[in-house]
């Protein structure tokens, strides 16, 4: 089965591959260039959910089943920032480390740490058929910031379950516990269904 990601994410995709890879067997992940489409998507949605569905419909021109991701950081103590602004909160898109900084300088001040993150999974089928999952996971941001694994907010995501950063996790353990590992098992599942009903018919 072919899935065209509308991602250009590197590390994002390599995660996505391992994680749908355990729930659909022979699943072949194509990227955006592998389909030919070059243009640069323009990521104007309010919400997860609309970004996901602009990359999904824009990766959808490939005519194979298609999916495109949003994914970011909750602070409960800041209103939900930096949300989908997640990639690029400090100005300059994926400096992670400038977008820690602030985020660390943002909270200062703040008694409550509390975070979440949220992955939204948005998939168009060739026939025109679309659906949305999501998924979540909670911690706290912590000025220790620890560990090289992951990317992004990782090394200053603590997992209190887990008593670790997620930087601090292996890709396996991430994988079990994260917002992209739980949204992932959603749409596998629901593509699998919705693929067992047209066979159906
Ligand atoms: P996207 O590529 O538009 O989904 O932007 C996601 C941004 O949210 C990333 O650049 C990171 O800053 C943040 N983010 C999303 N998922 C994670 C994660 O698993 N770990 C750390 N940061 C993440």
């Amino acid at each position: 089965m072919d899935i065209v990601i509308a991602s250009r994410n590197k590390k994002k995709i390599t995660e996505l591959e391992a994680l749908i890879a355990k729930y659909i067997d022979g699943a072949k992940l194509l990227s955006l260039d592998d389909v030919g489409l070059y243009e640069d998507i323009v990521e104007n949605g309010t919400t997860f959910e609309e970004n996901a569905l602009i990359k999904a419909r824009y990766a959808s021109a490939s005519g194979k089943i298609s999916v495109g991701d949003d994914s970011g950081l909750c602070v409960n103590a800041l209103g939900g920032a930096p949300g989908i602004y997640s990639a690029r909160y400090a100005g300059e898109h994926g400096n992670d480390e400038a977008n820690n900084a602030k985020l660390l300088s943002d909270l200062s001040d703040k008694l409550d740490k509390s975070a979440y993150f949220v992955s939204t999974i948005a998939c168009v089928l060739p026939d025109g058929r679309e659906f949305v999952v999501e998924g979540r996971a909670n911690g706290e941001i912590t000025a220790n910031a620890s560990g090289n694994g992951g990317f992004g907010y990782d090394p200053i995501f603590y997992s209190t379950e887990l008593g670790k950063t997620f930087a601090d996790l292996s890709a396996d353990e991430k994988n079990a516990v994260s917002h992209r590992g739980k949204a992932v098992e959603n749409f596998a599942k629901k593509l699998l269904e919705l693929i067992e009903q047209e066979e159906q018919k």
